[in-house]
């Protein structure tokens, strides 16, 4: 196990460890080879009352500037395990049927790695989520979905460490409650919508341990979102190779600015964290090209660079976000009645269960003034990315405080509008954006 803290090596900043670059020094940062030392390190901080924070590839966070006084846990463990057949059929994954394909992966593998390894593999259901940033252990917390898939119907079960009772425990799917950007682990966190609970956050409850996923067996895939389906040039429902779906998200993501930045697999304390043999995000050659490399191959030394992605080319600033800053309201029908007639409108379930209307978080924004590109002042260093209105992006030497003022800006303005408030999606740490 590899740690850091007071007496013992350096450790990284927030910044340092988020792909929106922005976020205090961490007091102590650990990271396990084993399962074991993983479930070790989490006991050992939750029985010293230290706040944990368990964190993936930080691309659903936002920590504010001041000192993280804890412990950050990152899993070191990059193992993808088909399971045999017979363990498959035998009930142990019982909701794996013909022509499944039963997949294990460790919590702290990248996710795009596994999207990659599923698609060379002939392994079909995760393809249109090529490109999310992250790891495996984050996907489930909040059911990452894009281009028509989600997470939550891939999932067969979670290896978890319940935090509450110190023993590592089985979630199959309906235990996990999925829903829109949200699941058990999710809601563990949380007392109210971005109001965190007392226990457990920045991390939830049931800590992933590793993840089993059931697959199709194929090569050819429907194709589910209408915009994938024009970059195609096909129609929607039309089957296409998964390896050609996988090109068509990546690069509609490209332009959107909705990859992460690969030059920060370059930097001492992201190096090692993604498989740079699986050619998965677009730009990775550069990264991996002899000399463009920074800092030293182990990994283990403190950048000198302590504002986030160190860069292999010209740095896209689009790319310096938390991906999509705000959830899409899922609202009250009286209250969707009120949003003016071009307002989009998704059927949908709220929260409490009941029948409920979802709009788009990005048209309120805009429609309430807030363009692409927009910042608070002309020289802020934090401002809504210049091809998605809902991407709040690091402009190069931003704070975590400039990104919080950007957010309330946007916040105060659309309420202003709408009388309905955005909560953010990632999880802020260290300070409060509700
Ligand atoms: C450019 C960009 C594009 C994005 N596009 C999408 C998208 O299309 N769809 C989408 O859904 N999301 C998207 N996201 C958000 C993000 O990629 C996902 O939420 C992702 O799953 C976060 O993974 P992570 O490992 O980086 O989590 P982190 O940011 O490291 O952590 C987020 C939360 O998960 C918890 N966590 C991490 N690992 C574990 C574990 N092993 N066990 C328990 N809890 C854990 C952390 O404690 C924290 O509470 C995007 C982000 C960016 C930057």
């Amino acid at each position: 196990m590899n740690a850091s803290g007071p007496g013992q090596e350096a450790a990284p900043t927030l910044a340092q460890l988020t792909t929106i670059g922005v976020g205090g020094p961490v007091a102590r940062f650990v990271e396990p080879e084993s399962e074991a030392d993983f479930i070790d390190a989490v006991h050992a901080a939750d029985r010293a009352g230290m706040p944990l924070l368990v964190i993936g590839g930080g691309s659903n966070l936002l920590a504010g500037d001041a000192a993280f006084d804890g412990v950050v846990v990152r899993d070191r463990r990059r193992g993808i395990e088909v399971l045999p057949a017979a363990e498959t059929q035998s009930g142990q994954h019982a909701d794996a049927g013909e022509g499944l394909v039963t997949v294990r992966a460790d919590a702290g593998v990248n996710w795009d790695d596994f999207v990659a390894f599923c698609v060379s593999s002939g392994f079909m259901g995760v393809e249109g989520l090529s490109g999310v940033p992250g790891t495996v252990g984050a996907s489930v917390v909040q059911n990452i979905g894009a281009y028509g898939q989600e997470v939550a119907t891939s999932v067969v079960s979670v290896r978890v460490l319940d935090r509450a009772s110190g023993e590592v425990d089985r979630l199959g799917r309906d235990d996990m409650r999925f829903g829109y950007r949200s699941s058990l682990l999710k809601s563990s966190m949380y007392a109210a919508p971005a109001k965190p609970a007392d226990s457990y956050f920045p991390t939830p409850r049931y800590v992933v341990l590793s993840v089993t996923f059931a697959l199709r067996r194929g090569t050819r895939d429907e194709v589910a979102f209408g915009q994938l389906a024009k970059a195609l040039g096909v129609r929607v429902g039309e089957r296409m190779p998964i390896g050609e779906i996988r090109r068509a998200v990546l690069e509609v993501r490209a332009g959107k600015g909705m990859l992460e930045d690969p030059g920060r697999y370059a930097t001492p304390w992201m190096r090692g964290c993604k498989d740079k043999g699986n050619v998965p995000i677009e730009g990775m050659d550069e990264v991996n090209a002899p000399g463009n490399a920074t800092g030293n191959a182990s990994g283990d030394t403190a950048s000198s660079d302590t504002a986030g992605p160190a860069m292999a080319g010209a740095p896209d600033f689009d790319r310096h976000s938390c991906g999509s800053f705000f959830m899409n309201p899922i609202l009250a029908s009286d209250v969707a009645q009120a949003l003016p007639e071009d307002a989009p409108r998704f059927d949908a379930t709220q929260p409490n269960g009941q029948p409920g209307v979802k709009t788009s978080a990005a048209w309120l924004i805009d429609h309430a003034g807030f363009h692409k590109g927009f910042k608070v002042r002309p020289d802020a260093h934090a401002g809504l990315s210049s091809r998605h209105t809902l991407a709040l992006t690091n402009r190069g030497g931003a704070t975590a405080a400039d990104i919080a003022e950007l957010a309330r800006t946007i916040q105060d303005g659309v309420e202003r509008a709408y009388g309905i408030r955005l909560v953010p999606e990632p999880v802020v740490v260290g300070m409060d954006l509700r």
